[in-house]
């Protein structure tokens, strides 16, 4: 058997990448490459629900991107973390668990991607899912992604939730069930009060297999392609470079930054840029790249009367220490959980049909949150943070330099039309409607941002385009669909290009109005079953 050859190339081990892997050797028919450029996910703040205020900033196994400077947001550079590290972004992120509103997917479907409504997705969210709460209708079991409740009830949710439902949000005690809108608790991706990201689910119990090989510190460089196939990936190590071959499909998930970045290097994106770049033209693709967005948001922050905030655990080392031995012991106390406990679905327009807006509760505030670190407020406090959950601008993602190694050029087009400030500016208002109310109101010292003086539409824009940050919800750069605006097919299969396909979060056509994790999952679940599907012939 040649050493280097293999059935199928997975260029990436993030959400996506771990459950292409697993799936496609899973029969053992196949043998099967995974090529992860971080490192594998042994640090130990991955695997601590609390601990994903730590990697937020480790260049260990973040990447730590940042955009190039946004005019309409001041001309800052917005920090962009995203996993670098077996799992990818799964080990890195918020964990939580929301799939978006049922009618996204079939909205996908109205755009031309045909199997992409959500009927025909929901087998692949159940078949993904080990739901806590047990199976129903919307939930599976038995699956590899573990799904549970909070540890508890909190204070301040308590007190948030309650206040939402006064400001005519009602509760939702399951936000992936029939309908998404209204106010509750997340569940979240963990297991036991661990993170369970997609290598823990996925890649841990397919390790052993003999056909599977699994590669970290491998940064693939470009996708070979001869005769209009891909035939293999380069890619650099440690030790310097080297090539893997496929006889049967490669299939690229770097994510919304890290796929189009791999095809313009391989010589698949938009041919003046590429010219540009000194980069052999392979095929004229103008939609690499293109279509970028993403959820956007701010960060209202009220300080409190009673320390029982994150901040409160973060300034006093003996809370600290108990905090550590109770988790220890017991899989409880404020490590346990991700300290985004409850959140709620609402519209900045009565009209709309789907929710635009989400409401993160945060039980802590930050004095900064960015390259430099998450940094909290010194007194007690909590945010509200209200997300656009269906921007209407879109950037790129080009190449910065020939260099492989390089970091791309993120350019994101927020707040490009009238709808996107125009909602946010409802979300903020509807965020100090919410903290105006009791039993909210009754803990409030005062809002530290934006503050009391900050009112009128023009003094909110500028704090939006001073203070507003990605969500961390990058999607869309490959874009699935039928036409030239579009980079694969619905079978995920790159326009024009055999053997090779595109599997992340970067071929969703428009983003879900919701956390982009387990839309993502579902996305490999069905891609895997698709790519298995058409194996057998
Ligand atoms: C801080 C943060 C918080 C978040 N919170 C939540 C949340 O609470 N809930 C939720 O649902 N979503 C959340 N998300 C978003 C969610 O995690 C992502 O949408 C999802 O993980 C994207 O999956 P992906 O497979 O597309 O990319 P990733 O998971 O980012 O995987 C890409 C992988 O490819 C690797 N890679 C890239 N380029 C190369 C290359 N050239 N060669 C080899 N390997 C390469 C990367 O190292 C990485 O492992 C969050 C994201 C972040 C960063």
């Amino acid at each position: 058997m040649d050493e280097d050859r293999y059935d199928y190339i997975v260029t990436g081990g993030g959400s996506a990448g771990c459950v292409m892997a697993a799936r496609l050797s899973e029969s053992g028919k196949y043998r099967v490459l995974l090529l992860e450029a971080g490192p594998p996910d042994t640090n130990p703040w991955i695997h601590i629900p609390l601990g994903f205020a730590r990697t937020y900033v480790n260049p260990r196994i973040n990447w730590m991107f940042e955009t190039v400077p946004q005019p309409q947001m001041a001309g800052r550079k917005l920090y962009l973390p995203r996993g670098k590290t077996l799992g990818g972004s799964s080990s890195i992120n918020g964990m939580v668990y929301i799939r978006g509103n049922h009618g996204d997917y079939d909205e996908w479907r109205q755009r031309g991607c045909e199997g992409w409504d959500w009927d025909s997705v929901l087998p692949y969210f159940k078949k993904a899912e080990n739901q806590a709460r047990g199976p129903n209708e919307f939930h599976g079991v038995g699956g590899p992604l573990h799904v549970s409740d909070q540890p508890s009830t909190f204070e301040l949710a308590e007190a948030a939730l309650e206040a939402c439902v006064r400001v005519g949000i009602p509760r939702n005690p399951d936000f992936n069930g029939a309908q998404q809108d209204g106010c509750g608790y997340y569940q979240t991706t963990t297991s036991n009060r661990r993170r369970w990201s997609t290598a823990k689910a996925y890649l841990e119990p397919a390790r052993s297999r003999a056909n599977l090989t699994i590669q970290t510190g491998a940064h693939a460089t470009k996708v070979i392609v001869a005769g209009g196939r891909a035939t293999g990936v380069a890619y650099h190590t440690g030790q310097g470079p080297r090539v893997a071959h496929c006889r049967g499909e490669v299939v690229v998930s770097g994510g919304a930054f890290g796929s189009p970045q791999l095809l313009q290097l391989s010589g698949l994106g938009p041919a003046g840029h590429l010219q540009d770049m000194g980069i052999p033209v392979i095929a004229d693709m103008p939609a690499v790249g293109g279509n970028l967005h993403d959820h956007f948001n701010v960060n209202l922050n009220w300080r409190i009367n009673k320390p029982i905030t994150l901040n409160d655990l973060e300034r006093s080392w003996p809370r600290k220490i108990a905090a550590a031995a109770r988790y220890a012991l017991f899989r409880s106390g404020p490590m346990a959980s991700n300290g985004i406990h409850a959140g709620a679905f609402a519209r900045s327009d009565a009209r709309l049909e789907r929710p635009d807006l989400q409401i993160n509760i945060f039980e802590w505030s930050t004095l900064r949150r960015g390259k430099d670190g998450v940094i909290p407020h010194p007194f007690p406090g909590f945010t509200l943070m209200p997300v656009l959950l269906r921007p209407e601008g879109r950037g790129t993602v080009r190449l910065a330099s020939p260099d492989p190694l390089a970091p791309p050029a993120v350019q994101f087009d927020y707040l490009r039309t009238e709808y996107d400030m125009r909602a946010i500016l409802a979300a903020i208002r509807l965020c100090r409607d919410i903290a105006a109310q009791q039993p909210l109101k009754s803990y409030i010292v005062n809002e530290v941002t934006p503050g009391d003086p900050v009112v009128s539409d023009d003094e909110l824009a500028q704090f939006v385009r001073e203070t507003g940050v990605s969500n961390q919800h990058p999607t869309s750069s490959c874009a699935m669909g039928a036409g030239t605006n579009s980079v694969v097919d619905p079978r995920l299969r790159v326009h024009g290009i055999g053997g090779l396909r595109v599997v992340d979060a970067s071929i969703m056509p428009v983003v879900v109005g919701g956390n982009t994790n387990a839309p993502t999952i579902m996305i490999a679940e069905k891609a895997a079953a698709m790519m298995l599907e058409d194996a057998r012939g």
